[in-house]
């Protein structure tokens, strides 16, 4: 077994303030913030649909050699086939434009994601492997949501799983796309609207989960708030609808594996319809603790693709919480951050391998505390699960 090195950048937490710490990344929607940022002259030059081409150019071509590396390291431990179960794609025509705080956040960082996108970069994130992808709609503010799930409809195939995306405020209409049975998961999410829904009966309201416990068809759960403050409504949930299986994206949002974490997992852990995916997290101790309490078979990998092409890293100050300090110009990089931390992301490898390496080293820790075998927890973290929860070997039209 070769452990990894994940991209952590342990030289630069030599270099950083008293007290601060460089970790992992987490998903782009992680650490909004409701407050307005300032915008910048760049934002501003930014503001335009050109944002995922330029972002996806810098994504290939100015790869650091850590990248390489990691990339090597990472891609020689997958299975032949890969569900990841956690991937975006809006279609051509669903983006209307995001408000000036939806433009601060490192979610509008790509406004349209078609599936021959993903094809262009799949060779670099996953090398030959053949992989499957949940496609949800961008389930955020600023879309059609209606022509995104009509998307996801039309590219389905063998490899193309898509996901139905909730209109909260549209009932009749997400009930009667869910009960065509087109789809093989279902996503709402709190940014559905400014400012967000703070419960998660607010965005998926009892008919959707009674409806989506039916017919055994899993929810992706972006919880409104950090696992440990909202565990007591995903456990009421999984406790009211035990058919329903509820997939925790990015892990239940957590920043650290600290006591409240570990004891909102314990919480969840009883319940063996909850379950969470890996995207964006790149902090093995967060990862370790979801294989540790759920046990491997209720952890899924997912990327977040194509948020998982941004590099960054994240840096936890003592002054000012937790920063994502970006190796590229994006539109959201806060030029306080940059002019601080700026040295730490130089080198930073893309979020995806990031988050990679930190789930394989997770299974590599759980299997040398258990003794399991890592090769068949990576089958079921990055296969068996997927395939069962989003029933793959099911016709669906
Ligand atoms: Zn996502």
């Amino acid at each position: 077994m070769v452990a990894l090195h994940v991209g952590l950048g342990f030289g630069a937490v030599a270099q950083a303030h008293q007290g601060d710490r460089v970790e992992g990344a987490v998903c782009p929607t992680i650490w909004a913030d409701p407050r307005p940022w300032p915008s910048t002259r760049r934002t501003q030059r930014m503001l335009d649909e050109t944002v995922a081409e330029t972002y996806v150019e810098w994504a290939l071509r100015e790869a650091p050699e850590e990248e390489f590396r990691l990339r090597d390291e990472v891609l020689s431990r997958l299975p032949d086939h890969v569900i990841d179960a956690h991937t975006h794609a809006t279609g051509p025509e669903a983006f209307h434009g995001f408000s000036d705080y939806g433009w601060t956040q490192r979610r509008s960082s790509f406004p349209r994601w078609l599936v021959t996108d993903s094809g262009s970069v799949s060779d670099h994130l996953y090398g030959d492997r053949a992989v499957s992808r949940l496609r949800m709609p961008q389930p955020q503010f600023g879309y059609d949501h209606r022509a995104e799930n009509a998307y996801v409809r039309q590219v389905a195939d063998g490899h193309n799983l898509p996901a139905l995306c909730v209109l909260p405020n549209d009932l009749g209409y997400t009930l009667t796309e869910l009960r065509s049975k087109k789809y093989r998961a279902v996503k709402s999410y709190p940014h559905y609207t400014e400012p967000p829904f703070r419960y998660i009966v607010d965005f998926f309201p009892h008919e959707i989960l009674e409806t989506c416990a039916e017919q055994r068809t899993p929810i992706i759960l972006h919880v409104p708030r950090p696992l440990p403050e909202c565990v007591h409504e995903v456990t009421e949930i999984a406790r009211r609808y035990p058919q329903l299986p509820i997939i925790l994206a990015h892990a239940g949002r957590s920043q650290h594996s600290d006591r409240a974490y570990v004891s909102a997992l314990r919480r969840c852990a009883p319940h063996m319809n909850v379950h969470a995916d890996s995207s964006m997290v790149t902090d093995t101790r967060v990862l370790g603790s979801v294989v540790r309490e759920l046990g491997p078979s209720r952890m899924l990998y997912g990327s977040d693709e194509p948020f998982s092409l941004l590099r960054y890293r994240t840096v936890h100050t003592k002054r000012h919480g937790s920063l994502a300090v970006p190796a590229h110009p994006y539109h959201w990089e806060k030029p306080d951050a940059k002019r601080r931390y700026g040295h730490m992301a130089t080198h930073a490898p893309m979020i995806h391998f990031q988050s990679l390496a930190a789930l394989i080293n997770a299974i590599d820790w759980n299997s040398a505390r258990t003794g399991a075998d890592p090769d068949e927890t990576i089958g079921l973290v990055f296969h068996d699960t997927a395939a069962r929860l989003f029933k793959t070997g099911e016709h669906h039209e």
